[in-house]
């Protein structure tokens, strides 16, 4: 009796990813090392877990529960509460309980973990060479589930029957597999195949080493992955790289590259260790790693860039694959130019039998579309240039309860967000929503969020521009119900809110927004705003003086267009012969002057974007584009190598009702200056870069004297140029300014739709 006495019982709670994720053997082989009794088990809302033993080994289990966790759960909280002992015999795995309304997180889908490798690539293994191999710590997930719970009969995985060897793992606590609901093996799960261009399967003993073959050979195979079709091919032949752009309508745009293993990463690129970790992650994203002038990669992968995007292979099938071709292989989202990636093996070859000579597939259906992320690390941070596989839908936790709200997100690199308790679900990564394909595709994985999470929305949030398909969407959602309210939300205020909430803070700050392109509530075109803004509100304190955009949008595809613009606009038309572009676009000169002056189809603009595309074009580094930000990307590059340069050019900031303006006359006028006197493109684009970042800290600094803000958050499409982003945020560091950055969604337009939520919830009735 003596024993019991010092017995004590505790109820625990787990929330977060704890389901599909090898939890509950973990709890039970915890449970049996600090010798507690009692039971563990899956409800709808949280892992649930009794245990009986002497206090000091609760105190510890309690400890390595958070501590031990398997690695890709993601514990968001834990209760403990003490009970009365009951004196249990054993510890159990009990039945799950469902409770009506509840919800869980949802884990993404998971690159194969070492020990799954070391099956496929072991002879004497079952899985041997099994393209299909998981366990509860890696595989499918998000991508095979139409609802919840997360059982087997609710994923695409429902058609295979378990062998008994499969069930026998699926049923042992002690095992990898135990519950690992798209468990398989070569005998009764999914199978691969090769088909032609036209669908019809290729006879062949060894599906990987006849794909691998044709690799070799320079072909382009459709290869079906997670979350959609990957288009393959030789990366280290011009020629493979060649076809597919033509194929693809994808002239310059870089492209991926899956490699083997680290070791063959660190031949072709500088890989620091936080890089290292990122690419060996769970999530395995690709990665921008700073290229090898050695590698054999092929320069066209990404022509005229100094950073390399580069991912591990992460599915059983890739490794496989990656190792029987003993190559880089480019891996670049399977679709013709904007379209979502193609899914379904019919839809492929409709749509990508013009672009594969073959498939490379499998008869797993996906549920969701899923495109592969994409990172960088900044310093040793990493951050977002595309939200998808690895890490969506995992939420931003919020710093408040939400209601229920919907956010459609921007037109270009579209995500949306619906928000419930203090979870924002930002989606991957849609697509520019610029056809209806990825119109439909953004419709499907609304529904699908609001079934996986239980959310109906009573508030759809949008953008302000009245012509972006989002925004259409969203009037059509109020328009069909009245009980919908809408909150239609400012583009550079949704960025600055989104960067807060990607923080965890409130605000106020000085909200520093960057992009190409935002509508603005005078109808003008804003991008180069700075803006004191909490969840609540923005007041504009300063913006980049307007100029005249001649032609609109053609003048985004022209930057040289912009450029003759500018220089029209702020009277230094008699420099423009020093310009390389009035050379080759002389004969324009004229019609763009009566354009400006008549202002015919020339809206006016504050775009930090596009004052990066006149300096990139003036300097003749980038007159014209082929994909989205090129200009700015490509001065970017100049600049990195002019690393010493220390020199900047003058600008001014003037005063108009209670507004900073930010006049750039000057500016370009010393870049004219540069140029007649041929200074390096490499040393007037790192002065140029210089001189935006001092920009943006004198800005700052003037607007803390008026606000007393110390607080700046830094956001919009311009951060992701890494020489800007790390000058600011040192310079506005060392001038005392706290500095809030994205982490968990991208600085882009990808991340507006968290923005809209989180603004959507503050409005006041
Ligand atoms: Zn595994
Ligand atoms: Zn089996
Ligand atoms: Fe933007």
């Amino acid at each position: 009796m003596a024993r019991t006495s010092t017995l004590s019982l505790a109820r625990l709670s787990v929330r977060g990813v704890v389901q599909g994720v090898g939890f509950r053997p973990f709890v039970y082989q915890l449970a049996a090392r600090h010798n507690l009794k009692g039971w563990v088990l899956n409800a709808s809302g949280a892992v649930r877990i009794e245990v009986e033993g002497e206090p000091a080994a609760i105190t510890r289990f309690r400890r390595d529960l958070e501590r031990e966790a398997p690695p890709v759960a993601h514990i968001e909280e834990i209760t403990c509460e003490a009970g009365e002992p009951v004196g249990y015999d054993k510890f159990e795995i009990r039945d799950s309980v469902p409770e009506p309304g509840r919800y869980q997180l949802v884990s993404p889908d998971i690159a194969t973990c070492p020990d799954c490798l070391h099956e496929i690539l072991d002879p004497a293994d079952r899985r041997y060479g099994y393209a299909f191999t998981n366990c509860t710590n890696c595989g499918p997930r998000f991508t095979i589930i139409a609802d919840i719970p997360y059982d087997r009969p609710n994923t695409t995985m429902r058609v295979f029957e378990m062998c008994p060897a499969c069930r026998k793992e699926y049923d042992d606590p002690a095992d990898r597999r135990f519950h690992a609901q798209p468990n398989a093996c070569p005998v009764c799960g999914p199978r691969l195949e090769l088909c032609d261009a036209q669908g019809n399967p290729l006879a062949c003993d060894d599906v990987i080493a006849r794909t691998a073959d044709l690799l070799k050979a320079g072909k382009i195979v459709a290869v079906k992955g997670l979350g959609g079709y990957l288009l393959a091919g030789d990366a280290a032949s011009d020629k493979a790289v060649a076809r597919l752009r033509r194929r693809k309508h994808r002239p310059a745009k870089p492209l991926a590259v899956m490699l083997t293993t680290l070791e063959e990463v660190r031949r072709h690129c500088e890989v620091s260790d936080a890089e290292a970790d990122l690419l060996a992650s769970p999530g395995s994203p690709i990665v921008l790693l700073r290229w090898k002038p050695e590698s054999t990669v092929a320069a066209s992968v990404a022509p005229g860039l100094k950073y390399l995007g580069v991912m591990l292979p992460y599915t059983p099938l890739h490794h496989l694959l990656l190792r029987a071709a003993g190559r880089p292989l480019v891996m670049t989202s399977g679709n013709l130019s904007e379209e979502p990636i193609a899914r379904d093996n019919d839809e492929a070859v409709a749509r990508l039998g013009g672009i594969a000579d073959c498939f490379l597939r499998h008869n797993r259906d996906i549920y969701a579309r899923y495109d592969d992320s994409v990172m960088l690390v900044a310093g040793d941070t990493p951050r977002f240039t595309r939200r998808a596989r690895g890490y969506a839908p995992h939420p931003v936790r919020l710093n408040y309860p939400s209601r229920q709200i919907l956010g459609v997100g921007a037109e270009e690199k579209n995500t949306f967000c619906l928000t419930r308790d203090n979870f924002a679900f930002v989606s991957q990564h849609i697509g520019d929503m610029e056809n209806l394909e990825t119109l439909e595709h953004f419709k499907d994985t609304i529904g699908l969020y609001q079934r996986l999470f239980r959310i109906a929305p009573e508030i759809i949030a949008h953008d302000m521009h009245p012509d972006y398909l989002p925004t259409k969407y969203a009037r059509e959602l109020s328009a069909a119900d009245d009980g919908l309210k809408l909150v239609p939300v400012q583009h550079h205020h949704a960025h600055v809110a989104s960067c807060l909430a990607d923080c965890g803070v409130s605000g106020p700050v000085i909200g520093v927004s960057l992009d190409g392109t935002g509508y603005g509530p005078d109808g003008r075109i804003w991008g180069g705003e700075f803006l004191v803004a909490d969840y609540v509100s923005y007041r504009r304190t300063a913006h980049l003086e307007y100029l005249p955009l001649p032609g609109g949008a053609q003048a985004i595809r022209r930057p040289y267009r912009a450029a003759l613009g500018y220089l029209l606009a702020l009277g230094l038309e008699e420099a423009i012969e020093h310009s390389s572009i009035t050379k080759v676009y002389s004969d324009e000169v004229a019609i763009i002057r009566t354009q400006v002056k008549k202002g015919i189809n020339t809206p006016l603009t504050s775009s930090m974007g596009r004052l990066f595309d006149a300096v990139a074009a003036l300097t003749g580094i980038r007159p014209v584009i082929e994909y989205e930000a090129q200009a700015a990307i490509e001065l970017e590059m100049h600049a990195d190598d002019a690393p010493g340069e220390t020199g900047a050019y003058p600008f001014a900031l003037a005063e108009e009702d209670d507004t900073i303006i930010i006049r750039v006359r000057d500016l370009l006028a010393a870049v004219l200056e540069d140029i007649k006197h041929k200074t390096s493109q490499a040393v007037i684009a790192a002065r140029f870069h210089n001189t935006i970042a001092g920009m943006i800290v004198e800005v700052c600094q003037k607007i803390s004297v008026q606000t007393s803000l110390k607080a700046t958050a830094l956001s919009g499409g311009v951060f992701q140029n890494r020489l800007l982003a790390a000058q600011a945020a040192r310079r506005l560091e060392s001038a005392g300014f706290t500095v809030y950055t994205h982490r968990q969604v991208p600085p882009n337009d990808g991340g507006i739709s968290l923005g809209q939520v989180v603004i959507a919830a503050h409005q006041k009735e």
